[in-house]
């Protein structure tokens, strides 16, 4: 599972930024998580829901999903919009743009308690 190995790196990340600030414990971190990033998000929260009842360290951590909008850019005229990979413009209909945001899968801010 595609997710699985996306939270297995998240929350090593985590662990390796815990034992770098001497924290006793993660209490909280964000996800950004874009609508373009391929993610279900239901599966990626199973993937970590598994894997907190075997990392001592997650027991009690909270993990906050945050939504990434998809904001796209035609190249033809500039115009911003929302949409996917398969959107026209909707100002002059080209399919040439560029992908401003919504491809995120990254840790946010992270609390620890030291
Ligand atoms: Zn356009």
């Amino acid at each position: 599972m595609h997710e699985a190995s996306l939270v297995s790196a998240l929350v090593e990340s985590l662990l390796d930024l815990k034992a770098r600030e001497g924290a006793k414990k993660i209490v909280k971190f964000q996800v950004a998580m874009g609508e373009l990033s391929g993610v279900d998000q239901e599966a990626f929260n199973m993937a970590y829901e598994a894997l907190k009842g075997v990392v001592e360290e997650l027991r009690d951590t909270r993990m906050e999903i945050i939504k990434i909008p998809a904001r796209l850019r035609c190249e033809e005229c500039q115009r911003e919009f929302s949409g996917d990979y398969f959107s026209a413009c909707p100002e002059c209909g080209s399919y040439i743009k560029t992908i401003l945001s919504g491809e995120e899968l990254e840790l946010r801010e992270v609390e620890l308690e030291v």
